[in-house]
Protein backbone atom coordinates (compact mmCIF):
# COMPACT_ATOMS: atom_id res chain seq x y z
CA UNK A 1 0.00 0.00 0.00
CA UNK A 2 1.37 3.48 -0.75
CA UNK A 3 0.74 5.05 3.04
CA UNK A 4 0.74 8.97 3.70
CA UNK A 5 1.26 10.12 6.92
CA UNK A 6 0.18 13.98 7.11
CA UNK A 7 2.60 15.94 9.50
CA UNK A 8 5.07 18.81 8.94
CA UNK A 9 7.75 16.97 11.68
CA UNK A 10 9.31 13.43 10.21
CA UNK A 11 11.60 13.47 13.16
CA UNK A 12 8.44 13.16 15.63
CA UNK A 13 8.63 9.60 17.63
CA UNK A 14 4.77 8.89 16.66
CA UNK A 15 5.90 9.70 13.37
CA UNK A 16 9.18 7.34 13.09
CA UNK A 17 7.28 4.27 14.41
CA UNK A 18 4.56 4.59 12.00
CA UNK A 19 6.97 4.28 9.72
CA UNK A 20 9.28 1.80 10.93
CA UNK A 21 5.81 -0.08 11.25
CA UNK A 22 4.42 0.01 7.89
CA UNK A 23 7.40 -0.33 6.20
CA UNK A 24 7.99 -3.51 8.08
CA UNK A 25 4.95 -5.07 6.44
CA UNK A 26 5.90 -4.05 3.22
CA UNK A 27 4.27 -0.57 2.67
CA UNK A 28 5.29 2.65 1.01
CA UNK A 29 4.86 5.70 3.61
CA UNK A 30 5.51 8.93 2.63
CA UNK A 31 5.62 12.09 4.66
CA UNK A 32 3.46 14.84 3.56
CA UNK A 33 3.45 18.86 4.75
CA UNK A 34 -0.08 19.60 4.71
CA UNK A 35 0.64 23.19 5.01
CA UNK A 36 2.73 22.25 1.30
CA UNK A 37 -0.36 20.66 -0.31
CA UNK A 38 -2.06 22.22 -3.03
CA UNK A 39 -6.33 21.36 -3.05
CA UNK A 40 -7.39 21.35 -6.06
CA UNK A 41 -11.33 21.12 -6.17
CA UNK A 42 -12.94 20.32 -9.51
CA UNK A 43 -16.09 18.24 -10.91
CA UNK A 44 -15.86 14.78 -10.18
CA UNK A 45 -11.67 14.76 -10.03
CA UNK A 46 -10.94 16.51 -6.66
CA UNK A 47 -6.58 16.26 -6.32
CA UNK A 48 -4.13 16.99 -4.05
CA UNK A 49 -0.56 18.63 -5.70
CA UNK A 50 2.57 18.24 -3.71
CA UNK A 51 5.91 19.13 -4.97
CA UNK A 52 5.11 19.03 -8.87
CA UNK A 53 3.04 15.84 -8.34
CA UNK A 54 -0.33 14.67 -7.68
CA UNK A 55 -0.85 12.46 -4.97
CA UNK A 56 -3.38 10.36 -6.91
CA UNK A 57 -1.88 7.08 -5.50
CA UNK A 58 -2.57 7.13 -2.41
CA UNK A 59 -4.08 4.31 -0.69
CA UNK A 60 -4.26 6.02 3.15
CA UNK A 61 -3.45 8.67 4.84
CA UNK A 62 -2.71 9.21 8.78
CA UNK A 63 -3.37 12.60 9.82
CA UNK A 64 -0.71 13.91 12.47
CA UNK A 65 -2.16 17.29 12.00
CA UNK A 66 -1.57 19.55 15.17
CA UNK A 67 -3.55 21.54 16.42
CA UNK A 68 -1.79 24.86 15.43
CA UNK A 69 -2.72 23.89 12.03
CA UNK A 70 -6.30 22.20 12.47
CA UNK A 71 -7.96 24.12 9.58
CA UNK A 72 -5.70 23.35 6.68
CA UNK A 73 -4.75 19.83 7.94
CA UNK A 74 -8.64 18.85 7.86
CA UNK A 75 -8.92 20.62 4.76
CA UNK A 76 -6.12 18.24 3.21
CA UNK A 77 -7.62 15.33 4.73
CA UNK A 78 -11.04 16.01 3.36
CA UNK A 79 -9.68 16.42 0.10
CA UNK A 80 -8.16 12.51 0.94
CA UNK A 81 -11.70 11.07 1.66
CA UNK A 82 -13.51 12.74 -1.82
CA UNK A 83 -10.67 11.49 -3.57
CA UNK A 84 -12.17 7.84 -2.02
CA UNK A 85 -8.72 7.50 -0.20
CA UNK A 86 -8.63 5.29 3.77
CA UNK A 87 -8.49 7.83 6.58
CA UNK A 88 -7.29 6.53 9.87
CA UNK A 89 -9.72 10.03 11.18
CA UNK A 90 -11.93 11.45 9.21
CA UNK A 91 -11.79 15.60 8.92
CA UNK A 92 -15.14 16.01 10.28
CA UNK A 93 -14.31 13.72 13.91
CA UNK A 94 -10.94 15.66 14.08
CA UNK A 95 -12.83 19.31 13.79
CA UNK A 96 -15.15 17.82 16.28
CA UNK A 97 -12.68 16.31 18.53
CA UNK A 98 -11.11 19.97 19.07
CA UNK A 99 -13.60 21.44 19.91
CA UNK A 100 -13.45 20.83 23.25
CA UNK A 101 -17.29 22.04 24.30
CA UNK A 102 -18.86 20.34 21.45
CA UNK A 103 -17.12 17.15 22.38
CA UNK A 104 -18.71 17.49 25.92
CA UNK A 105 -21.99 18.79 25.23
CA UNK A 106 -22.13 15.30 22.65
CA UNK A 107 -20.47 12.83 24.76
CA UNK A 108 -22.64 14.15 27.74
CA UNK A 109 -25.28 13.53 25.87
CA UNK A 110 -24.12 9.85 25.30
CA UNK A 111 -24.18 9.22 28.51
CA UNK A 112 -21.13 9.36 29.40
CA UNK A 113 -19.98 10.19 32.58
CA UNK A 114 -17.80 13.70 33.31
CA UNK A 115 -16.82 16.16 35.82
CA UNK A 116 -20.07 18.90 36.21
CA UNK A 117 -18.92 21.25 34.02
CA UNK A 118 -20.40 25.06 33.30
CA UNK A 119 -19.30 27.19 29.74
CA UNK A 120 -19.83 30.59 31.21
CA UNK A 121 -19.95 33.46 28.73
CA UNK A 122 -18.86 35.37 32.12
CA UNK A 123 -21.39 35.55 33.91
CA UNK A 124 -21.44 38.02 36.70
CA UNK A 125 -23.39 35.20 39.09
CA UNK A 126 -19.50 33.43 39.58
CA UNK A 127 -20.73 32.35 43.04
CA UNK A 128 -23.94 30.59 41.24
CA UNK A 129 -21.34 28.86 38.99
CA UNK A 130 -19.25 27.66 41.42
CA UNK A 131 -22.10 26.49 43.36
CA UNK A 132 -22.92 24.16 40.08
CA UNK A 133 -19.60 22.42 40.03
CA UNK A 134 -19.41 21.69 44.02
CA UNK A 135 -17.58 24.53 44.98
CA UNK A 136 -14.32 25.63 45.50
CA UNK A 137 -11.49 24.30 44.69
CA UNK A 138 -12.64 24.16 41.05
CA UNK A 139 -11.08 23.97 37.56
CA UNK A 140 -10.65 26.70 35.40
CA UNK A 141 -9.82 25.68 31.97
CA UNK A 142 -9.19 27.23 28.43
CA UNK A 143 -11.40 25.57 26.06
CA UNK A 144 -8.21 26.21 23.20
CA UNK A 145 -5.89 24.98 25.95
CA UNK A 146 -3.55 21.95 25.37
CA UNK A 147 -1.02 19.87 26.90
CA UNK A 148 -2.10 20.78 30.18
CA UNK A 149 -1.54 24.20 29.95
CA UNK A 150 -4.21 26.82 30.76
CA UNK A 151 -5.92 24.61 33.18
CA UNK A 152 -5.95 26.25 36.53
CA UNK A 153 -6.96 25.07 40.22
CA UNK A 154 -8.91 27.86 41.77
CA UNK A 155 -8.59 27.37 45.23
CA UNK A 156 -11.07 29.97 46.52
CA UNK A 157 -14.09 32.32 45.04
CA UNK A 158 -11.18 35.24 45.15
CA UNK A 159 -9.27 33.19 43.33
CA UNK A 160 -11.68 32.15 40.82
CA UNK A 161 -13.20 35.24 40.19
CA UNK A 162 -9.73 36.62 39.51
CA UNK A 163 -9.27 34.06 36.73
CA UNK A 164 -12.45 34.17 35.18
CA UNK A 165 -11.54 37.91 35.39
CA UNK A 166 -8.33 38.09 33.48
CA UNK A 167 -9.38 35.32 30.95
CA UNK A 168 -12.35 37.48 30.23
CA UNK A 169 -9.76 40.39 29.84
CA UNK A 170 -7.78 37.90 27.10
CA UNK A 171 -11.23 37.34 25.30
CA UNK A 172 -10.38 33.74 25.72
CA UNK A 173 -13.44 31.03 26.43
CA UNK A 174 -12.96 29.12 29.13
CA UNK A 175 -15.14 25.95 31.09
CA UNK A 176 -15.39 25.79 34.76
CA UNK A 177 -15.18 22.55 35.93
CA UNK A 178 -15.93 20.23 39.28
CA UNK A 179 -12.54 19.51 41.02
CA UNK A 180 -12.14 15.66 41.16
CA UNK A 181 -10.11 15.02 44.34
CA UNK A 182 -10.13 11.86 44.34
CA UNK A 183 -7.93 11.81 41.09
CA UNK A 184 -5.08 12.60 43.30
CA UNK A 185 -3.32 13.98 40.33
CA UNK A 186 -2.82 11.27 38.33
CA UNK A 187 -5.58 10.41 34.90
CA UNK A 188 -5.88 7.44 33.06
CA UNK A 189 -5.02 7.85 29.36
CA UNK A 190 -6.65 4.38 27.13
CA UNK A 191 -5.14 4.27 23.46
CA UNK A 192 -8.02 3.06 21.32
CA UNK A 193 -7.55 1.10 17.98
CA UNK A 194 -10.39 -0.55 15.75
CA UNK A 195 -12.74 0.99 18.56
CA UNK A 196 -10.90 -1.10 21.35
CA UNK A 197 -8.60 -0.18 23.77
CA UNK A 198 -5.11 -1.92 23.04
CA UNK A 199 -3.15 -0.28 25.72
CA UNK A 200 -3.50 1.81 28.70
CA UNK A 201 -1.26 4.39 30.89
CA UNK A 202 -1.66 5.90 34.56
CA UNK A 203 0.03 9.29 34.53
CA UNK A 204 0.73 10.99 37.59
CA UNK A 205 1.42 14.42 38.21
CA UNK A 206 5.01 15.69 39.79
CA UNK A 207 4.44 16.48 43.49
CA UNK A 208 2.60 18.99 44.12
CA UNK A 209 1.15 19.45 40.59
CA UNK A 210 -2.53 18.22 40.16
CA UNK A 211 -1.97 18.24 36.14
CA UNK A 212 -0.62 14.54 35.01
CA UNK A 213 0.41 16.03 31.67
CA UNK A 214 3.99 14.44 31.01
CA UNK A 215 4.93 17.48 29.37
CA UNK A 216 4.26 18.98 32.60
CA UNK A 217 6.73 16.68 34.33
CA UNK A 218 4.91 13.64 34.99
CA UNK A 219 5.53 10.15 34.96
CA UNK A 220 3.39 7.41 33.66
CA UNK A 221 2.87 3.57 34.24
CA UNK A 222 1.10 0.54 32.73
CA UNK A 223 -2.08 0.27 34.34
CA UNK A 224 -5.23 -2.56 33.84
CA UNK A 225 -8.82 -0.97 33.20
CA UNK A 226 -11.56 -2.17 35.24
CA UNK A 227 -14.72 -3.17 32.68
CA UNK A 228 -16.58 0.70 33.33
CA UNK A 229 -13.11 2.38 32.00
CA UNK A 230 -12.81 0.51 28.85
CA UNK A 231 -16.71 0.90 28.35
CA UNK A 232 -16.12 4.55 28.92
CA UNK A 233 -12.87 4.58 26.22
CA UNK A 234 -14.49 2.90 23.48
CA UNK A 235 -17.92 4.64 23.90
CA UNK A 236 -16.26 8.08 23.63
CA UNK A 237 -14.37 6.83 20.68
CA UNK A 238 -17.73 5.42 18.95
CA UNK A 239 -19.75 8.62 19.72
CA UNK A 240 -17.15 11.17 18.26
CA UNK A 241 -16.62 8.31 15.20
CA UNK A 242 -12.75 7.95 16.02
CA UNK A 243 -11.48 4.41 15.69
CA UNK A 244 -8.19 5.23 16.68
CA UNK A 245 -7.55 7.89 19.78
CA UNK A 246 -6.67 8.67 23.15
CA UNK A 247 -9.58 9.33 25.15
CA UNK A 248 -8.13 10.64 29.48
CA UNK A 249 -10.15 9.89 32.36
CA UNK A 250 -10.02 10.85 35.76
CA UNK A 251 -10.83 8.15 38.41
CA UNK A 252 -13.35 9.44 40.69
CA UNK A 253 -15.82 8.32 43.75
CA UNK A 254 -18.42 7.54 41.75
CA UNK A 255 -16.59 5.67 38.45
CA UNK A 256 -13.99 7.06 35.77
CA UNK A 257 -14.79 10.74 34.07
CA UNK A 258 -14.15 11.45 30.96
CA UNK A 259 -11.85 14.42 30.21
CA UNK A 260 -11.02 14.96 26.61
CA UNK A 261 -10.80 12.72 23.54
CA UNK A 262 -7.10 13.35 21.19
CA UNK A 263 -7.32 12.68 17.89
CA UNK A 264 -3.58 12.13 17.04
CA UNK A 265 -2.95 10.46 20.39
CA UNK A 266 1.20 10.71 20.90
CA UNK A 267 2.79 7.50 20.77
CA UNK A 268 6.18 7.91 22.75
CA UNK A 269 4.72 7.57 26.32
CA UNK A 270 1.73 5.01 25.94
CA UNK A 271 4.52 2.66 24.15
CA UNK A 272 6.96 3.56 26.88
CA UNK A 273 4.72 2.74 29.56
CA UNK A 274 2.83 -0.42 28.07
CA UNK A 275 5.66 -1.94 26.10
CA UNK A 276 3.35 -2.41 23.04
CA UNK A 277 3.21 -1.97 19.67
CA UNK A 278 0.54 0.31 19.25
CA UNK A 279 2.19 1.75 15.89
CA UNK A 280 1.84 -1.78 14.65
CA UNK A 281 -2.01 -1.99 15.74
CA UNK A 282 -2.43 1.25 13.16
CA UNK A 283 -1.23 -0.27 10.58
CA UNK A 284 -2.65 -3.60 10.96
CA UNK A 285 -6.22 -1.19 11.13
CA UNK A 286 -4.85 0.00 8.33
CA UNK A 287 -4.92 -3.09 6.49
CA UNK A 288 -7.85 -4.20 7.41
CA UNK A 289 -10.52 -1.17 6.54
CA UNK A 290 -8.98 0.20 3.22
CA UNK A 291 -11.18 0.02 0.45
P1 LIG B 1 -5.15 19.48 28.31
O1 LIG B 1 -6.01 19.13 27.15
O2 LIG B 1 -4.52 20.81 28.23
O3 LIG B 1 -4.22 18.35 28.68
P2 LIG B 1 -6.89 18.54 30.43
O4 LIG B 1 -8.32 18.87 30.52
O5 LIG B 1 -6.55 17.16 29.96
O6 LIG B 1 -6.16 19.65 29.55
O7 LIG B 1 -6.22 18.79 31.85
C1 LIG B 1 -4.85 18.61 32.14
C2 LIG B 1 -4.67 17.78 33.41
O8 LIG B 1 -5.23 18.46 34.54
C3 LIG B 1 -5.38 16.44 33.36
O9 LIG B 1 -4.56 15.46 32.75
C4 LIG B 1 -5.67 16.14 34.82
O10 LIG B 1 -4.53 15.55 35.44
C5 LIG B 1 -5.89 17.54 35.40
N1 LIG B 1 -7.33 17.87 35.44
C6 LIG B 1 -8.06 18.38 34.42
N2 LIG B 1 -9.35 18.54 34.76
C7 LIG B 1 -9.47 18.12 36.02
C8 LIG B 1 -10.58 18.04 36.95
N3 LIG B 1 -11.81 18.43 36.61
N4 LIG B 1 -10.32 17.54 38.19
C9 LIG B 1 -9.07 17.14 38.55
N5 LIG B 1 -8.00 17.20 37.73
C10 LIG B 1 -8.18 17.69 36.48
Amino acid sequence: MNIVILSRNAQLYSTRRLIEEAEARGHLVEIIDPLKCDIIIEKEKPTIFYKNRYLDYVDAVIPRVGASITFYGCAVVRQFEEMGVFTIAKSDSILHSRDKLKSLQRLSKAGIGMPKTVFTNYSRDVEEVIKYVGGTPCIIKLLEGTQGLGVVLAESKNAAESVLEAFNGLQARVIVQEFIKEAKGADIRALVVDGQVVGAMKRQGKEGEFRSNLHRGGSAEIIKLNTDELKLAMNAAKVLKLPVCGVDMLQSGRGPLLLEVNSTPGLEGIEGATGKNIARAIITFIEKNRK
